[in-house]
């Protein structure tokens, strides 16, 4: 019996799809290399934008097309979602929320207990209750051998208008702080060299008695030499106590991911986001200033999220988010059009901006973004940089992909054979809006 799984959106749905691969480990279910060769396929889907919700229909409809046989599972964002039960009805076969292993197990034990010649393998294990994410405590498999994703907390309690999470995870849940740590401890012992927090609002974090910061500072005690990443953080927990513990420690990266959304506060309230403009540039400009008290060798790279052609939203008030990522200088944007979701807010609000204008939008911020990234990695050249290898490219002459601690792609050239999964240091000769280039000598 094989399985194969397909995942959409985010770093956190790859990370519930090792949990998964785990979980099927245990009753000596196998990974299929390909779709064709599996018996069924489960999709980990991601609703945030209708685009993504169409590449799942894409290939349901695909993959039952070719072999009705063939079993599907929908799990991740769009598994609660009546309409889309509706629209999927004779194509999945099962649907479970991903905080819902229960109704994952009982089912393959429905179907495979015995097929033919082979036989399900029951594992004793704990019963996985539905409410509490108890699906997090499995250890995943994970899928890179020198990056891990650990996800510390899922859900969302903000409801911003536009955004579906707080419908497809449910409400925020935070691990107990000892399971994170020894999930961390045994990723530094098999030798793993970055470790990415995962959370909707990473910063958000709270066990008993643990915030983020404390958290992170929990983490950074682990003997070894690892890089420690974090993603994503939301402005209204971004606190004096979390920059502080980020611009002293040697082990967090110097790289933030803070969506600002939107750069007009009109938008902003309509978004319900629950700050202001004002605010969000004072946080940017308290970082880089922090930072540069602090280590001010070191170049900060931050990233925001910016949706363009909200409803409502006038040239007027799009202008302020092209000002915004003029002003700010941002690292990295990612810049999203508006897509209406249902169950949200926003959802009964009519979809006011033209495709044709979303895209001219989208079109002039990400034109902003190439200038002001540019403008910020121009300072990289001549530096001797620490990068992450993460593959090798061509062997003659030997060229290497890998990354910095600030999320920067740098392609490299050394005429000797490097470790993927190594440190190295990198000596940058050429920047680009969207990476760098360099070389060992
Ligand atoms: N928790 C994060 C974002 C999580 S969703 C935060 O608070 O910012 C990831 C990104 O998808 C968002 O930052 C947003 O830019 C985008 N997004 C979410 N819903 C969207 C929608 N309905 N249309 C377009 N983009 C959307
Ligand atoms: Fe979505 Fe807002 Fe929660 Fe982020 S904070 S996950 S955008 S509801």
């Amino acid at each position: 019996m094989k399985y194969f799984i397909k995942v959409f959106g985010c770093q956190m749905n790859q990370s519930d799809a090792e949990r998964i691969a785990t979980f099927l480990e245990k009753y000596k279910i196998k990974p299929a290399a390909s779709i064709d060769a599996a018996d069924f396929v489960i999709f980990v889907t991601c609703g945030v934008r209708q685009s993504a919700e169409d590449r799942v229909y894409g290939q349901i409809n695909n993959i039952k097309k070719k072999s009705p046989e063939k079993k599907a599972i929908l799990t991740g964002c769009l598994a609660h979602r009546k309409d889309v039960q509706r629209r999927l009805k004779d194509k999945v076969d099962l649907y479970f929320p991903i905080s819902d292993f229960q109704t994952f197990e009982n089912w393959l034990i429905e179907n495979y207990l015995e097929i033919g010649n082979w036989k399900l393998e029951i594992p004793a294990q704990k019963k996985y209750s539905q409410q509490c994410n108890s699906y997090l405590s499995i250890d995943p498999k994970h899928t890179n051998a020198f990056q891990a994703f650990v996800p510390v907390m899922t859900g969302c309690n903000n409801f911003c208008a536009y955004c579906v999470v707080p419908y497809a995870r449910g409400r925020e849940y935070s691990r107990p702080a000892e399971d994170i740590l020894k999930e961390v401890k045994d990723l530094i012992g098999k030798g793993y060299k970055e470790i990415m927090l995962l959370g909707q609002n990473v910063n958000s974090y709270k066990s008993p008695k643990t915030n983020f910061p404390k958290l992170l500072h929990l983490i950074e005690k682990i003997p070894g030499n690892f890089w420690l990443t974090f993603l994503t953080s939301h402005p209204k927990d971004m606190s004096d106590e979390l920059i502080g513990t980020i611009v002293k420690s040697k082990k967090i990266c110097e790289y933030i991911s803070l969506p600002a959304q939107s750069g007009d506060n009109e938008i902003l309230l309509k978004m319900n986001r629950k700050y202001s403009v004002e605010h969000y540039k004072s946080l940017i400009k308290k970082i880089r200033a922090a930072y540069k008290k602090y280590q001010p060798d070191i170049f900060p790279s931050i990233s925001t999220d910016i949706i363009v052609g909200f409803p409502s939203e006038t040239k007027k008030q799009f202008e302020n988010s092209a000002k915004l990522l003029r002003e700010m200088k941002f690292d990295m944007a990612y810049i999203a059009q508006y897509s209406p979701r249902p169950e949200t807010a926003a959802w009964r609000l009519k979809d006011s901006v033209s495709k044709k204008e979303k895209a001219r939008r989208e079109k002039v911020l990400t034109d902003i973004l190439s200038k002001t990234a540019l403008e910020n990695n121009k300072k990289y050249v001549g530096k001797i940089v620490e990068v992450l290898v993460d593959k090798r490219i061509t062997s003659s002459p030997q060229k290497y992909i890998a990354h910095t601690r600030t999320q920067k792609k740098v392609i490299f050239l050394y005429n000797k054979k490097i470790t993927v999964g190594s440190f190295a240091k990198v000596k940058i000769t050429k920047a680009k809006a969207f990476g760098l280039e360099g070389e060992i000598s």
